[in-house]
């Protein structure tokens, strides 16, 4: 196990612990294959090393845990300029559109959590958001937590985080991967259809650090791509790096799409905590800590779905208020990733009319 570096502790109330290290991050996400993965218990700080510590690798041996040369996250300025010797700058890309009007949604639970205001981004220029990794926007007041959840559409569990969401009258951002919305796009048009704001998260969720910049580029592309064909409307300019492990050139290349990087500040661990109380309990209890914060969850996990009431229940109890995060303009794709992604067209016909080749004549 390679040893973790204190990268940030700036906040007073926060320190991030960065992994150093790591093997190739597979991809195939089912919940099996995330439980033969599962790392170790990690110390109760953030870090972006137990988070890539969850993924399978090939071998099966824990991301974390390898001498693997995949370089660190490092801490990135929201606007990083693009290195011209990585000559990333694309030519002519489109301009966002704006977002569509939202429509009140009526609450009927009297006792619900609710949500307190709504914030919406502008993301000209690829601003990062999430102080564990980026520290310009620190739009979060004291007791504010925002609510995010990564790697669905899922079947049964997302369904349930959508319900208790719902149960609540509160919203949340979530990152999906564009080969999970091509699986499950129904459930990712549930999403949409409750008001959610939906941004992206690969295609396929690799480590985007360990890949070449067109391969990484690809699969940052694919995954808009994927999302916005399966949600079938435009999405939100937003996006969250697998495993947190970004480049600088990578960052860069976002900017110029116009697209906002999330971070994190509370990792809820719902990777390793399987039992809904734990859960509740531990994201409660760094919440204390932290005061305030955006809330890493994933709505691929089954503890997660679980979990969701009484986390709610006790957010609420502890007069956490909730903001929900909005962006400004909606997402433009790429033609040439749309057509990547796009699901193959079955083969024109060149056959003759039936009668034409098959007649009766006896
Ligand atoms: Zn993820």
């Amino acid at each position: 196990m390679r040893k973790f570096a204190v990268l940030a502790a700036g906040c007073s109330t926060l320190a991030v612990l960065v992994g150093f290290g790591a093997g190739r991050a597979w991809f195939t996400l089912t919940p099996a294959q995330l439980d033969a993965a599962r790392a170790p218990a990690a110390a109760e700080e953030l870090t972006t090393g137990t988070i890539a510590a969850r993924w399978p690798t090939p071998g099966g041996v824990p991301a974390g845990s390898s001498n693997g040369a995949t370089p660190a996250p490092t801490i990135q300025p929201a606007r990083a300029t693009v290195d011209p010797a990585i000559g990333a700058k694309p030519a002519a890309l489109p301009a966002p559109a704006p977002a569509p009007v939202r429509q009140a949604q009526a609450c009927s639970n009297p006792n619900a959590l609710g949500i307190s205001r709504t914030v919406e981004i502008d993301t000209a220029g690829g601003p990062g958001l999430g102080m564990s990794q980026y520290r310009d926007y620190d739009f979060l007041q004291p007791g504010e937590v925002a609510l995010t959840f990564d790697d669905g559409p899922w079947p049964v569990n997302t369904p349930a985080v959508l319900a208790a969401l719902a149960a609540q009258c509160v919203k949340a951002v979530f990152f999906p991967v564009g080969k999970h919305a091509s699986w499950h796009p129904a459930i990712l048009k549930q999403v949409i259809a409750a008001g959610h704001t939906v941004g992206s998260h690969t295609w396929s969720h690799v480590n985007l650090a360990s890949k070449p910049f067109a391969e990484a580029k690809g699969e940052i592309e694919k995954g808009i791509s994927g999302v916005v064909q399966a949600a079938g409307q435009p999405t939100a300019p937003f996006f969250r790096f697998p495993q947190l492990r970004q480049t600088p050139e990578l960052k860069a290349y976002l900017g110029e799409r116009n697209v906002a990087t999330f971070s994190i500040d509370v990792d809820s661990e719902d990777f390793r905590i399987h039992k809904p109380d734990q859960l509740v309990a531990g994201v409660m209890a760094k919440l204390k800590k932290a005061g305030k914060g955006i809330l890493l969850m994933h709505d691929f996990q089954k503890s997660t779905a679980q979990a969701m009431p009484e986390l709610l229940a006790q957010l609420k109890a502890g007069g956490y208020k909730i903001v929900f995060i909005t962006a400004k303009d909606r997402v433009t794709t790429l033609p040439e990733y749309d057509a990547q992604v796009a699901p193959a067209q079955p083969v024109a016909s060149t056959a003759k009319p039936i009668a034409n080749v098959i007649r009766t004549v006896d």
